[in-house]
């Protein structure tokens, strides 16, 4: 079997992290006996900054080409944020209707946490967080530009098919793991979109009779996930909070350094794209510190995605027995002080 995988690095650190995942591949690919090869696209803010464009035309054509995306981030000091991920990420997502963003968040190890008392065994959390409406379809505009009356109108949209087929994602899921569904929403205080969120959500836990659904705010979870990380496995929510959230999930396993997450939509033929949660980290970029253990572990999803959960599996031991080994290099990030290389060449030893 040969992968073919575009690798799209995109801005700061998201150039060291890919690179630092393609041993890690070879590792992969030698020990479990297939092969891949990859296609690399310079594309991201650098372009912007030269072209006026974050992708070229053809961008989605040339990815659609492969089996897989795999991403680092996109994000520059001198490209409005608004622009590098709407024009760039974002509109790969919308396009391929990724449809689905899984973001798990594993403590490898307790003392990667900051929570008090809490074990590996406590958090092993999977999200599924709605990918393409919601909060981010880019809908609105501005009226009064700069004078005192100025308006802003921001949209979401939410559509009853889009939220049935991440309902059903995440439901199906929980049938394989703790049989449990917490669905995070804000019904209470926002009255459309949420409570019709609300009403499919338990529509679609009508069709999943052993799954268990638990509805909560947005700003409980926020804070149940910090008193009691153990009593969350699957979580289902709109773009919006599940983009929040799983920055305080990271912290939770230990940091943006060890978040992996998948776009996906099952229901086509467009490869799934795989990238950190974190984005490019201008502060870091060009330092050789970056943590690549978030890229390496969407690596992991990659192959859970080809069917290769072998490789996906050998992948998270590696990452579990060296964030639990005291003598092994880290990054800065996790307290030690390895430069990014060193990280990889360890895990690579670990297959
Ligand atoms: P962007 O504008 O692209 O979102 P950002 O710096 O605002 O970049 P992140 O890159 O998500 O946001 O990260 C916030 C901070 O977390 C960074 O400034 C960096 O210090 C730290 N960080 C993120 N990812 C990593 C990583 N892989 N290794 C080490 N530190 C990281």
């Amino acid at each position: 079997m040969e992968y073919d995988i575009a690798l799209l690095p995109g801005d700061g650190i998201g150039n060291e992290v890919v690179e630092a995942t393609i041993p890690v591949l070879d590792a992969a690919s030698e020990k479990f006996g297939f092969e891949f090869q990859t296609t690399w696209y310079d594309w991201g803010s650098q372009r912007y900054l030269q072209k006026g464009e974050m992708l070229p035309d053809t961008a989605y054509d040339q990815l659609a080409e492969h089996d897989a995306i795999l991403h680092g981030a996109m994000g520059h000091p001198d490209v409005p944020d608004h622009i590098s991920s709407t024009e760039g990420h974002i509109s790969i997502r919308r396009e391929f209707d990724h449809y689905i963003n899984l973001r798990p968040a594993i403590l490898f190890d307790s003392s990667l946490t900051p929570l008090k008392g809490v074990e590996t065994e406590d958090v092993n959390i999977v999200w599924y967080r709605e990918n393409t409406e919601g909060e981010y379809i880019d809908v609105g505009g501005r009226l009064n530009r700069g004078g005192s009356t100025e308006i802003a109108l921001q949209s979401s949209i939410y559509t009853k098919e889009g939220i049935r087929r991440i309902a059903k994602s995440a439901f199906r899921d929980a049938k394989t793991r703790s049989k449990k569904v917490t669905n995070v929403t804000k019904s209470n205080a926002l009255s459309h979109g949420p409570v019709f969120w609300d009403e499919v959500v338990e529509e679609v836990s009508e069709e999943f009779p052993d799954v268990r659904l638990e509805n909560m705010y947005v700003d409980a979870a926020n804070m149940h996930l910090v008193q009691r990380p153990e009593d969350f496995d699957v979580v289902l929510s709109s773009n919006l909070f599940g983009d929040i959230l799983t920055d305080l999930t990271a912290a939770i396993v230990g940091g943006l350094g060890m978040t992996p997450s998948a776009n996906l939509n099952p229901n086509n033929d467009y490869p799934g794209m795989f990238e950190p949660v974190h984005g490019s980290a201008p502060d870091i970029a060009g330092d050789g510190i970056a943590n690549p253990l978030a890229t390496v572990l969407s690596s992991g999803l990659m192959f859970d995605d080809f069917g290769q959960s072998s490789a996906a599996a050998a992948i998270r031991e590696g990452v579990e027995a060296q964030v639990s080994d005291e003598t092994a290099p880290k990054t800065p990030d996790l307290g030690g002080s390895a430069k990014t290389r060193d990280v990889v060449d360890d895990l690579v030893t670990r297959f």
